[in-house]
Formats: C-alpha cells, structure tokens, sequence
C-alpha cells in the first residue's frame, strides 16, 4: 500500500537530530511526503531536503499567519521533550521566495491563510489585534497571487477564520471583468463545520484531514469526513504535530499517516486500499507530481 502525507514538517527542530532515519522510515512503509514551509527558514529547508531526499519527497514554501505577528510563542512536548518557537513578524519577500520557486521540488504554496486563534489572548508586541487581522488577509492576497504567477496551488492554513477566509478567495478568484479563475489548492487540517466544508468544496478546494479525526471527541469532524467526497480528500500528519489516537502524545511523524487513513475507511465503510490509493491519486493530480 502507498500513501503520500500531503503535509508534514520534517523541516522542523523536532527532527533536528533523526530526520534522516524518519524519512527512511516513512519511506520503506510507502509514505511519500510533502515537507511544508512555515517561514522563510523552514520553507528554505523543506526544499534543500526534498533536493536531497530526491524521490518521495516535494516541497511547499510559504509564510504561515502566525509568524506576521512579532513575540507570540508556542511550544509543544513530545516524548517528554519541550519544542518552541516565538514569532519574529516576517513579511512575505516574494523575491527571497521567487529564488526558492526556481526548484522542481516546489510543488505548492503553503502554508498560508488566517489565523484567527491568537487573537482572543493576543500577545504580539508590534501590533494589535485588529492589524494582526488585516496583515493577514493583505499577506494570504499577496500570496494567493505569487502562486498563480508561480502556477503551483496552495496549502492553505486556516484556524477559527473560515469565513472571512473563503470569502476572500472567493473575492480574489474573480477578476475585473468578471470572469472566474479558480484558486487550486487544499485547506489543510479541517476543523471547521460542515456548512464551511461545503463552502470550501464549492470553491473547488481539498480538505486536507490529520490526526484529529481518529480522536474519539472529534464526532463533529468524523461526521464531515463520511460526508465529503473522498475525491476531494487528502492525508496529512502535520507532524510533529497532532499524532493520531494509537500513538496520541507522542511525536507524530509521517509514517502514521495510515492511521489517518484508517480511520477515514471506517468513516465511509471502504478499504484502506481504497481510501490510500484515491487520496495518493488526488495528491498526485493536485500537485502535479
Ligand atoms: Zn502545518
């Protein structure tokens, strides 16, 4: 069986020290991977590792929200051990990100969007709130522009902003004259409801699902999966992050991805096969890989 984690972060501090043996071993259990940029560090070291890695491994570089904002820290334990990084309010240097574009490996842009989770403890000390907000939707329109120059899609990122969210992309899909071009892409890590999944899927996006759905109070976001088309469905780990039910706490990596994978089968009552080997042909088309 062959799966492809459409959005992992082997890029990360966490696989400081062993990413070589993740990616081995994500390899030999036919998990290929997609290594997703955060900032322009990590967007820079997804792509020389997918130039290094070779096969099975693409890259996509992007400026994800949270890093506009300046001093917002957030951490995270694995295996017992404490991770953090603190924002430091980059802006989107299309030049700096035109240079990295230049690789083969680029295969999307992302991750990207809004973030609206800060905003109710917001912490950032160049900004408030309300600018947080507006930086925001101004940067994922600068975005959204690059990566129809670069012609790649998006991995979007979208956290407690779904409908100011697809609101704007439907906006920037329609040009002076009228005319509709749609924006390709995914909306990584769905955890939204289902009138916004609907939304997303009218806009002829993906819906990217992690870990989060093999949580047993996760019945909401189960019951979205059974229903969104599985040709419209990706895989992802978002590793380190969000390690799925059987290895709960523990630092995700993207070999788990087919327990993602899993419990979607059981969802819709079909085969991991089949689940696997459709969402691997979605990736695929999707990407261009
Ligand atoms: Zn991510």
């Amino acid at each position: 069986m062959k799966f492809i984690d459409t959005h992992a972060h082997v890029n990360f501090e966490a696989f400081k020290n062993d990413s070589p043996e993740v990616i081995q071993r994500a390899l030999n259990a036919g998990v290929q991977m997609i290594n997703v940029g955060t900032n322009y560090k990590t967007s820079a070291r997804s792509v020389k590792l997918a130039e290094e890695v070779g096969n099975g491994m693409w890259a996509a570089i992007g400026v994800h929200p949270i890093h506009l904002a300046k001093d917002i820290t957030e951490e995270a334990n694995f295996n017992g051990q404490r991770y953090a990084f603190t924002t430091a309010s980059e802006k989107f240097d299309k030049r700096a990100y035109f240079q990295l574009a230049k690789s083969s490996k680029v295969i999307a842009v992302g991750e990207s969007g809004l973030d609206y989770f800060h905003l109710e403890d917001f912490r950032a000390t160049n900004m408030t709130a309300a600018e947080f907000v507006e930086l925001q939707k101004e940067t994922l329109y600068e975005i959204l522009g690059f990566a129809r120059e670069i012609q790649r899609p998006n991995i979007f990122h979208c956290r407690d902003a779904y409908d100011d969210f697809v609101e704007l992309v439907r906006d920037f899909g329609h040009n002076e004259t009228g005319v509709t071009e749609q924006v390709r892409g995914v909306v990584h890590c769905f955890t939204g409801t289902m009138k916004q999944a609907e939304k997303i899927l009218d806009l002829g996006l993906s819906i990217g699902f992690t870990g989060i759905v093999t949580f047993p109070n996760a019945q909401e976001l189960q019951e979205i999966a059974r229903q969104v088309p599985l040709d419209r469905i990706l895989l992802e780990t978002d590793c380190p992050y969000l390690a799925p039910q059987p290895v709960r706490g523990k630092r995700n990596e993207p070999m788990y991805v087919r327990y993602v994978a899993e419990k979607i089968a059981e969802l819709k009552e079909l085969t991991i096969e089949e689940v696997a080997e459709t969402t691997r042909q979605n990736a695929i088309k999707l990407f261009r890989l």
